[in-house]
Formats: structure tokens, C-alpha cells, sequence
């Protein structure tokens, strides 16, 4: 059992070169004017940022004798790709990225037939140290700013816009803060963050609330400021265990805050925003997978307007745990689907790129300047990937 300890403050680095996604509109608007532009351009730079135009010489609204100036000044490149893996014949891409100051972080592109979601990061590194996820085994470096977050899902809807992924030019439809990071640890820039996603052209990408979803660990503080935004974005929460005594070993903030105060503000969340909320249960063979821990978390949600989103638990180097055997997962999703607890099990896309669900681990590379700048070959997990398909639900 991990001997990790909670990490809430984020080590103070140097910040970010100023962004445009980082400012209001007018802020945008008066960086624009002070270099002596009318401020509408802020407006065309916002266009391109969005769009994912990151080479001066296309901004051909914006006279060339000033694009260079002006991108400079508010679009500065934040984020560099290192290397980018993928699986499912391209259609499940994950992009390791450099920030300014070395830090990586990575996200995941995952297309369906019927949605494109990408799975962002809003931390270096995670402080919260669950012992199953390898990002929290590697501690937090630090919190990433509103326009590093953004990025990664400008970079997402750009590529299916552009046609890069297979199955020709698409939408970016979805984005889950279930990448690196607990994003109500870093609250003002994930807040930030939400806005731009929802926001209309050209200051957002327009998507709609359902179709994002902030996933925590439960931060009990945070879903309760989140639950005043107004803004009804999906709420999951990271449960993994139905009783303290487990939770407190499997996901170590429930020392501070418990089951039933976890699960009592995502309710409050649900009935502000009537918005269904998801429970993210990891199933870890012989540890939280019993029928009676069914049976438990049938009874703690019953009635309740939440959905139980079951994951085979990923291996993560180093960790003893192993996902739950079929039989198992099956008789869990009976007990709980018996207890009238809506339930689906989590497909396990980019397994095999160690790009699913607690696999992220870019901080395990650190800080580490010759990072090769070309793809390197996929670490291959020693374990075949036992439930792929079969799982989909
Ligand atoms: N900090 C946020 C986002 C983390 S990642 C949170 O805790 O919700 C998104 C989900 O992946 C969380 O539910 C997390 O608990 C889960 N997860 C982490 N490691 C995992 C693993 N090894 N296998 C399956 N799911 C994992």
C-alpha cells in the first residue's frame, strides 16, 4: 500500500508565457490595442487559437506586417508534441506533450462511430495519490494553466476537423477530465477551462455541457463550488469503494472527506443541475469486487439519479493489482443493475498504448530535456490485454 502523502498545493514554477485563453475578452482586447491594433483582432486571434491555427502565415485576416507580433503576444505555442502513439487502426491517439518549462503531460484522442472525445489532463502529475493509478504514484509537479488545458482540446478538435484521425474530417463532440491530475485541485484554471469548452466561436469551442464531464476524486469543497457555476456539465465521481474502511486505503482524500459526504454533494450537484452523475468504480480482482461491495453500493445508490460506470481495473507498472476476472465483473453489474442502479463497464481503449485510465504516467519521464522529439516504441504491457471488447458496454 502506497505511503504517498496528499499533495493539495502545487509547487509554485515559473508560469506560462502570457495566452490569450488565459485572459477575459477584454483583457484580450487591451493587449491587442496596447500594441497599437484595433481591438477586434483579439477576436480574429481567438478564431484562429481555436481552430487550432498555430502558423502566423495562415491568420491571412490579420495584416502580415502584424501577425507575427501579435501571435507572439497572445498565442504563444504552449504546447510541443513529443510524440504521439496510437491503437485501434488510429483511432485512439495519445499525444505526450512538453510545456514551457519541461513538465509533460499527455492526453487521448478516442474515436467512435458516433462521438470523438478527448481525455485532457489538468495537472503535471497528481497529488492525490491513489495507489492503482500510476500518475499518482509519480506526485504532482504542478498545475497546468487554463490555456495548457485548453490546448490539448484545441489540439483534439483541430485533428478531427483536419481529417488526421481515421474515418475522415469530424467533431470533436466530448471532453473528460480524466487525464492526468484532480481538476478540483486546480480549480480557478479548470473553472476557466469549462468556459472556454462551452464558450460560442470565437472564444470557445461550443460544445455542450452534457458532452463534458469532470471526473474528481472528491474533492467534497470543490463539487460543491462547482455546483454553484452554473454550469451543467457532467459531475463523475471516483468512488471505488462503497465503505470507508476500504475507500480510505484505495483513495486516500476519503480520510478527509468520507463516503456518505462524497456522495451527498454529488447528489446536491445532480438535483441543482438535474443532471445525472457517474460513479467511477475501478474493479480490482479480490479487493473491491465482492458481491457484498455490490450489494453495498446498490443500497448507497439506489434512488439516487447516478449512473455506476464500472472500469477492469488497468495494470499500472509496479502495482500487485490485477482487473477483476470476467465472472465477477458480471455478477457485480447483476447485483447492481438488481438494485435499480443503472451500470455500464468502461471500454479499456488505449490499453495497449498505456493510454487508458490511470495509465498516464508522462511525469514518470520528468523533467528530462533530450526527450526524443520522434515516436519511440509503445512500452508493451507484459499482461495481454484481457478484456478489450468483451467489456464494452
Ligand atoms: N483525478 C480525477 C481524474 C482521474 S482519472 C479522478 O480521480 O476522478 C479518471 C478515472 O480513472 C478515475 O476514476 C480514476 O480513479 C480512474 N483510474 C485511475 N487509475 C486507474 C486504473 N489503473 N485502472 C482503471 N481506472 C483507473
Amino acid at each position: 500500500m502506497t505511503a504517498l502523502p496528499l499533495v493539495f498545493d502545487a509547487p509554485r514554477r515559473g508560469k506560462p508565457p502570457r495566452h490569450l485563453a488565459d485572459l477575459t475578452r477584454e483583457e484580450a482586447r487591451a493587449v491587442v490595442a496596447d500594441l497599437g491594433q484595433p481591438a477586434f483582432r483579439a477576436d480574429q486571434l481567438a478564431r484562429h487559437f481555436f481552430r487550432g491555427v498555430t502558423d502566423p502565415a495562415q491568420m491571412t485576416d490579420v495584416p502580415a506586417a502584424v501577425r507575427e507580433t501579435l501571435s507572439e503576444a497572445l498565442l504563444p505555442g504552449l504546447l510541443t508534441p513529443v510524440r504521439t502513439l496510437s491503437a485501434d487502426g488510429g483511432r485512439t491517439r495519445k499525444t505526450l506533450w512538453r510545456l514551457h518549462d519541461g513538465a509533460l503531460v499527455e492526453s487521448v484522442l478516442m474515436r467512435y462511430p458516433d462521438r470523438a472525445t478527448v481525455c485532457i489532463s489538468s495537472q503535471a502529475g497528481c497529488g492525490m495519490a491513489c495507489p492503482f493509478c500510476a500518475t499518482g504514484q509519480n506526485g504532482l509537479t504542478r498545475n497546468l494553466s487554463a490555456a495548457e488545458i485548453i490546448g490539448q482540446a484545441v489540439a483534439a478538435s483541430a485533428a478531427m476537423a483536419n481529417g488526421e484521425v481515421p474515418g475522415g474530417p469530424g467533431r470533436l463532440s466530448n471532453v473528460v477530465f480524466m487525464g492526468m491530475g484532480e481538476p478540483l485541485a486546480n480549480y480557478p484554471r479548470v473553472r476557466a477551462t469549462l468556459r472556454a469548452l462551452l464558450g460560442q466561436a470565437p472564444y470557445g469551442l461550443g460544445l455542450s455541457q452534457r458532452s463534458v464531464t469532470v471526473s474528481t476524486v472528491g474533492l467534497v469543497p470543490g463539487i460543491r463550488k462547482l455546483t454553484e457555476e452554473g454550469m451543467a456539465v457532467t459531475l463523475a465521481v471516483s468512488l471505488h469503494a462503497p465503505d470507508d474502511e476500504l475507500r480510505d486505503t484505495l483513495v486516500p482524500i476519503n480520510t478527509r472527506w468520507k463516503v456518505a459526504e462524497v456522495v451527498e454533494a454529488a447528489d446536491d450537484y445532480a438535483a441543482r443541475t438535474g443532471r445525472r452523475y457517474s460513479v467511477e468504480y475501478a474493479l480490482i480482482r479480490d479487493v473491491n469486487d465482492q458481491p457484498e461491495r455490490a450489494d453495498l453500493l446498490g443500497r448507497l445508490l439506489a434512488g439516487k439519479l447516478a449512473h455506476v460506470n464500472l472500469i477492469p481495473l488497468n495494470p499500472t507498472p509496479g502495482s500487485p493489482w490485477d482487473a477483476s476476472p470476467l465472472p465477477a465483473q458480471r455478477e457485480f453489474v447483476a447485483r447492481l443493475r438488481a438494485a435499480g442502479v443503472p451500470t455500464t463497464v468502461r471500454d479499456t481503449r488505449g490499453q495497449d498504448i498505456d493510454g487508458a485510465c490511470g495509465q498516464l504516467a508522462a511525469a514518470d519521464l520528468g523533467d528530462d530535456a533530450g526527450v526524443p522529439a520522434v515516436a519511440t516504441p509503445a512500452p508493451v504491457l507484459e499482461a495481454p490485454v484481457p478484456l478489450g471488447a468483451e467489456a464494452d458496454a
